[in-house]
């Protein structure tokens, strides 16, 4: 049996999810349903990265322990991967009691190994910031390093601090990185690259004092300092496929690891990632798959640019969670980043889904229940039929290339294709229109199992009043007669205006 572990990236719960965020969970949603229709053991694992610095101050601000903090936002990201119908298996938290015992057991591996060491720090500090800001990093002014947030002069500081031997992995990292096809798309292995031969690899401090952040896990030889939210963060993925409590599950799962994760955090998953499981004597994930930015008025949507599109919003304009899902589908690229705007989701939404899924839908139930009283048996157009075929192709190559987006457009494909079909052969002219409606019956039948990953409910809907189950094995096989129950309407047009993104 195939095996599919499916992974988010943990996300910081300092503020509820927007639109950056369902674009990357949406698209991992999608290949966690996709294999699990096709019957493979699935697996899909998001959560929340609960420690650190920032966490402990928002809760500080607020009078309340950062657990009761994070403990309200869980609820929020739970609250919206609801409404957005994800479908994971299990929602991590890093202050879960299994995932703290995988922390430990990693730094006391590495730790053992030597690979682990105490040495200084010292660096430029931003007291506001409470963070070390190198070389370009910091602004120069009257030739003091200043704070490029807070315009103030930084200060130096040393402290002691422990360190991660980066630098050990150099060469197997590079070897990794340019051999093989762990990185989807290969150009950013590629960028990656680059950066290792420029600047090579530095150990890297995974360690805080706890004076300064507390709210961690301790090192367990060291209780003064605490895990670095880095390291603590990335290690999730083991602790999900069952590392310490259910080794054998682990046996399965991990080999089959794929990490979805936005170019931002291209490093951490690649060069330290790779670095930490080769120390704790690990393969690296299966497959790294990295995408592009949602841009909003020209900068990457987020917090901190202040252009965020919240997920309730977009949910409200296109009716239902598949209207958004669908979208972000449609527009989902790996390899470039996509500028969002009202206009592009009202016309993806109104030309794919509102006429050319909803209305073939609603057009097909509604000629057979008003020519055949609902029940309807034929012959299958070798037109049809071959259409069929080259969607079901199309679609398969690109889902099993990561490509969402090139598998939704082969299904639009066929959805054409069957629309134009029913203005050329006019069945409702028809004394005998069987053979038609059937051929797009099977046309809507197959397109609807395939688009079942991303619009889970329109697609359920579907089958339940045409009468046919979603099965994948049902693909490209004839069903021989179909009874029609009903000849919803799906999906309702938007017009220009209302709320917008
Ligand atoms: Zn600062």
């Amino acid at each position: 049996m195939a095996v599919f572990y499916v992974t988010t990236p943990i996300y910081y719960p300092n503020a509820p999810p927007h639109l950056g965020h369902a674009y990357t969970t949406v698209y991992a949603d999608i290949l966690a349903r996709y294999h699990r229709l096709r019957g493979d053991e699935t697996f899909f694992l998001t959560g929340t990265d609960e420690h650190g610095l920032k966490l402990q101050r928002a809760a500080e601000k607020r009078g309340i322990h950062p657990k009761e903090f994070v403990d309200e936002m869980v609820e929020k990201y739970k609250w919206y991967w609801s409404l957005l119908d994800i479908s994971y298996d299990r929602f991590i938290r890093t202050t879960d009691e299994d995932h703290e015992e995988v922390v430990e057991w990693a730094l006391r591996e590495l730790w053992k190994k030597g690979l682990v060491y105490k040495a200084k720090y010292a660096g430029w500090y931003c007291v506001d910031c409470e963070k070390f800001y190198s070389e370009g990093e910091y602004e120069v002014v009257e030739g003091k390093p200043y704070c490029p947030i807070h315009k103030k002069p930084l200060e130096w500081l040393e402290e002691e601090t422990y360190y991660f031997k980066l630098s050990e992995f150099q060469e197997d990292v590079e070897r990794i990185l340019s051999s093989g096809d762990r990185v989807y798309p290969k150009q950013y292995a590629g960028e990656v690259l680059g950066k290792i031969r420029d600047e090579g690899l530095r150990d890297v401090s995974i360690a805080r004092p706890r004076e300064r952040v507390w709210w961690g896990i301790p090192l367990p030889w060291d209780p003064d300092y605490t895990t670095y939210v880095w390291f603590d963060a990335l290690l999730n993925y083991l602790t999900g496929a069952g590392l310490l409590r259910d080794p054998q599950r682990f046996q399965r799962l991990w080999p089959a690891a794929h990490h979805v994760i936005g170019k931002d955090i291209l490093w951490f998953h690649t060069v330290i990632w790779f670095s930490m499981l080769l120390a704790l004597g690990l393969e690296p994930p299966r497959k790294v798959l990295v995408h592009a930015f949602l841009i909003n008025r020209g900068l990457k949507m987020g917090k901190s640019a202040g252009n965020v599109v919240w997920i309730e919003d977009l949910i409200e304009r296109y009716q239902d969670s598949d209207g958004l899902r669908f979208i972000l589908a449609r527009i989902f690229n790996l390899h470039k980043d996509i500028e969002v705007s009202t206009e592009l989701f009202d016309s993806i939404y109104n030309a794919d889904l509102a006429d050319n899924y909803g209305n073939l839908v609603r057009r097909a139930g509604t000629l057979v229940r008003r020519k055949l009283s609902g029940t309807v048996e034929g012959r299958l157009d070798p037109k049809i039929d071959e259409a069929i075929r080259e969607a079901v192709k199309g679609y398969e190559e690109a889902m099993e290339a990561y490509e969402v987006s090139r598998a939704v457009e082969a299904v639009m494909g066929l959805l054409r294709r069957a629309n134009a079909y029913i203005n050329e052969t006019r069945p409702w002219e028809l004394a005998d229109p069987r053979d038609p409606l059937y051929s797009v019956l099977e046309a809507v039948r197959n397109a609807t199992i395939l688009l079942h990953p991303v619009i889970p409910k329109a697609t359920s809907r579907v089958a339940e009043a045409l009468g046919f189950t979603l099965s994948y094995e049902a693909l490209g096989v004839p069903q021989e007669s179909y009874t029609v129950r009903d000849a919803p309407i799906l999906f309702r047009k938007v017009k220009r205006g209302g709320p917008s993104p």
